[in-house]
């Protein structure tokens, strides 16, 4: 399949990989974060970092949307689902993550109508469909999936539907990037930039990370050797001295980013003062919500939620694997109380969660011998 199987080329894999031993330093340690969860999950799936000389080490980042919903939204989501005649629509692996007291899945076997969908457009004609019924939509996601969300809200304005609304947990990818550079826990040398939420916000938006950090960023595809030749870029612009932004990936990615999406964004959404991550705490300006004109679609203004912050439970260490502090097999519950069948947090839930990637393709430990 074209832009497929030539990325698979195990060859050309190996060349490349030949060239990244080439271009590390020995006796050098390299730490390289991939921001997003998608990059995680290929890089287990088709053991990118088995090529990888055994110096350079991979740390995951924060780009997973469901494994930095708090457990307080999820609350509020449980709350507004049990409001009468409400249907609640969400994505299916956000029905399995857990509040404090269950999971939305949970709620549903308790009377709950809740309604797993694949795009928003699927609940915004669930409300077509129930006239009577008022539908929420759960919307999650970094700027990839947020114009989505933008542009059915424009829809439902446009219909004039009355019965259909949105709580908004979108979230921004630029604020947690910035708070982990401040953070004193971790050395990083360079990042794998999100290819997914660049298509949408461009890599203007990174060039903080060169400019105030001195830190090389390539944006990257999600192919075995799109990940591959972004780490050799990285590596390039280290044993240069240089840090810029680079687009590995612009097959897809413009530099500026998509207009007529961020165009739409804006006219939706605005930035809320603060939002809280999980694991990561309250980070300014890091999430949306619906502007004023469209105040008659906002679940929060059309119900009362919770809003209560609720500390995770004391087992689980999510927020030391989306800062990249420590790898998912070092949490004490990964494998034995946390499975994806049983999730204590919300990495073993998301295919995109780190958790899940290392389990599924069966990374319980990693032991190399340094070059
Ligand atoms: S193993 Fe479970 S509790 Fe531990 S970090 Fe991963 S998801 Fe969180």
């Amino acid at each position: 399949m074209r832009f497929v199987d030539e990325f698979r080329d195990a060859e050309l894999g190996r060349a490349v990989a030949a060239e990244i031993l080439a271009a590390v330093e020995p006796g050098r340690h390299y730490k390289i974060m991939e921001v997003c969860g998608g990059h995680t999950h290929s890089i287990y799936k088709y053991g990118v970092d088995d090529l990888l000389p055994s110096n350079v080490e991979l740390v995951h980042g924060p780009g997973c949307p469901v494994c930095v919903i708090p457990m307080g939204r999820v609350d509020d989501g449980i709350a507004v689902a049990h409001h009468e005649g409400v249907i609640f629509a969400c994505f299916g692996d956000m029905i399995r993550v857990p509040g404090s007291a269950g999971t939305l899945l949970e709620a549903k076997a308790e009377g709950a109508d809740v309604r797993m969908v694949y795009s928003p457009l699927d609940a915004l004609r669930i409300a077509r469909q129930n006239p009577d019924r008022q539908v929420v939509f759960f919307a999650i996601g970094f700027e990839t999936t947020a114009p989505s969300t933008a542009l059915t809200l424009k829809r439902a304005k446009a219909e004039g539907l009355r019965n259909f609304s949105c709580l908004c947990n979108h979230v921004t990818i630029v604020p947690p990037l910035r708070a982990l550079l401040e953070s004193p826990d971790l050395r990083l040398d360079g990042f794998i930039g999100p290819g997914h939420v660049c298509t949408v916000v461009g890599a203007r938006p990174f060039e903080f990370i060169p400019a105030d950090y001195r830190k090389p960023v390539v944006i990257s595809g999600f192919e075995p050797l799109d990940l591959l030749q972004s780490v050799h870029m990285i590596m390039r612009q280290l044993g240069l001295g240089r840090s810029d932004v680079e687009v590995q990936y612009s097959r897809v990615v413009p530099y500026e980013g998509n207009l007529r999406a961020l165009e739409v964004m804006a006219e939706v959404f605005e930035l809320r003062p603060h939002f809280e991550w999980r694991g990561l705490g309250f980070i300014s300006q890091s999430a949306l919500r619906l502007t004023a004109a469209y105040a008659d679609f906002d679940a929060e203004v059309r119900y009362e939620v919770p809003g209560v912050r609720v500390a995770d439970p004391k087992a689980c260490q999510c927020g030391e694997v989306l800062k990249g502090v420590i790898k998912p097999w070092e949490c004490k519950v990964f494998g034995t109380a946390c499975t994806p069948e049983h999730a204590i947090g919300t990495c073993m839930v998301s295919p995109e969660g780190a958790c899940a990637a290392y389990y599924n393709y069966g990374r319980f430990a990693r032991e190399r011998e340094v070059v």
